[in-house]
């Protein structure tokens, strides 16, 4: 591993991840009401960033649910090798610290009286407005694939909306011998690496407690994040398990009929499951796109140099909703933009100009539980793109640059370096 590569992975493992954000005049930060939209990975990360870093930002956080579960170890409750309570937390902490938080849905934003409306039909007044409200599912963009067939097949991809017990439990009761099916939309969507994860995963659980099972992978895209590293593991530690079939070989998924298990490809093949899980294509959360900030894609641009929205001046959107690309949707990416815009925020509400963009990313993967693998990237932004930084981050090296012995022990390590990323940003989040 280069010297550089290592040094952005212990950035993003075990340094507080507060060190990895934005060098700040936080003298010279204004005083005002900001009030973040979203408690997951972009809007708690804010919130605790404006809480610690900025005193004189008073900070409302509002959040629909009182518990969050994380996207990321999901994969590995679906394996059954983490229990759901180990990835869910709750806002205690963060208010203990002096966010004010507010358990209740958004339903309305007013960006010319700069006020959000909540469900209950209170009215919260703010100076700066952040959104983090993550994605929603395409209904319908698969045709048969509405929130009834979801119950049958299920997505396990917004763990509010479907917690991954349901998954885990229909994987549970699936026969020795069964097929679990899985459909994989076509860019951009929520974690690029996650299915990919996700098929090593349920292979892992396969190979130990269903041995004659089989994975189909059925993806609308001919080519995936970390794809050489995937194929790799798959053939070293599932051989004969997975079968993953991009578009040009009839993997895009058209249609499902959850009654007969079965999908139907766009040539018409019918592909059965005993368990199919159905990742749907997706867009912005649909209070960003009430609020105007989506544009036709259903996401929403923002302005790179400082995150605020493209389409409505005095909102920093942030995280899976917006078009941020290069960056990948990932809770990393989400929280190194949360953190920054909130520096931008201090420095609008003081007058002064935004502080110089640069975001990290690190977005690891399980293979098995002892079996990382990651990609790391540096990015900055100018007025009108957001870059990677040339020679920054990297991905894991492959299987062949090594001698066996070697790949198991970088494997484990970057499992545990995982392991490490995990813990400190859920703590930076909620602790
Ligand atoms: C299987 C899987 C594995 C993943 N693994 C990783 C990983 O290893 N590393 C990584 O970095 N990322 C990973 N991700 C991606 C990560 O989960 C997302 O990128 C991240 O959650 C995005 O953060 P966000 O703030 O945009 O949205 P979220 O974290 O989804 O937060 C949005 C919040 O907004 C709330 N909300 C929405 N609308 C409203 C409203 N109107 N009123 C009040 N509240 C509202 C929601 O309830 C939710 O709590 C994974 C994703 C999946 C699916």
């Amino acid at each position: 591993m280069s010297l550089q590569r290592r040094a952005l992975l212990a950035i993003a493992s075990n340094l507080p991840l507060g060190l990895a954000a934005p060098r700040l005049a936080r003298a010279q930060a204004g005083a005002g009401r900001v009030v973040i939209i979203g408690g997951g990975f972009g809007g708690a990360s804010a919130a605790r960033f404006a809480r610690d870093h900025f005193p004189a930002l008073e900070v409302t956080l509002i959040e629909r649910n009182r518990t969050f579960t994380t996207c990321p170890y999901g994969n590995l409750v679906l394996a059954g090798r983490r229990d759901i309570a180990s990835i869910t937390f709750g806002y205690g902490r963060l208010a203990a610290r002096g966010v004010r938080v507010v358990h209740q849905d958004v339903v309305a934003v007013d960006a010319a009286a700069k006020r959000v409306r909540l469900a209950d039909g209170a009215e919260v007044p703010y100076d700066r407005l952040v959104m983090s409200p993550g994605i929603d599912l395409r209904w319908g963009a698969i045709e048969g694939y509405d929130e009834a067939a979801s119950a049958r097949m299920p997505h396990g991809w917004i763990p509010s909306l479907q917690p991954i017990t349901l998954l885990r439990r229909q994987l549970e009761e699936m026969p020795d011998g069964g097929t679990f099916v899985m459909t994989i939309p076509g860019n951009p969507f929520r974690c690029p690496p996650g299915p990919y994860e996700r098929i090593s995963m349920v292979a892992e659980y396969l190979k130990r407690a269903k041995p004659r099972s089989r994975i189909i992978a059925l993806d609308a895209k001919d080519g995936f994040s970390k794809q050489p590293l995937f194929v790799d593991a798959w053939a070293e530690l599932y051989p004969g398990i997975i079968q993953w079939r991009g578009a040009s070989n009839d993997g895009r998924v058209m249609r499902v009929d959850p009654a007969a298990m079965e999908v139907e490809t766009e040539f018409g093949e019918k592909v059965k499951g005993s368990v199919v899980n159905v990742i749907p294509p997706q867009m912005a959360a649909r209070i960003a796109r009430d609020a105007g900030l989506a544009d036709r894609s259903g996401w929403c641009p923002v302005k790179p140099a400082t995150f605020e929205s493209a389409q409505v001046e005095g909102i920093w959107v942030l995280g899976d909703a917006t078009i941020a690309a290069p960056m990948p949707k990932s809770g990393f990416a989400a929280s190194s933009q949360g953190k920054h815009a909130i520096a931008c925020i201090a420095a609008s509400l003081a007058g002064r100009a935004p502080p110089p963009a640069t975001f990290f990313n690190t977005c690891y993967s399980h293979v098995a539980p002892d079996y990382g693998i990651s990609v790391v990237g540096v990015y900055r932004a100018s007025t009108t793109a957001l870059t990677e930084v040339e020679g920054s981050g990297g991905i894991s090296p492959r299987n062949a640059t090594m001698t066996s012995e070697r790949r198991a022990q970088h494997r484990q390590l970057e499992a545990l370096y995982a392991d490490g990323w995990y813990e400190s940003i859920t703590n930076e989040m909620f602790g």
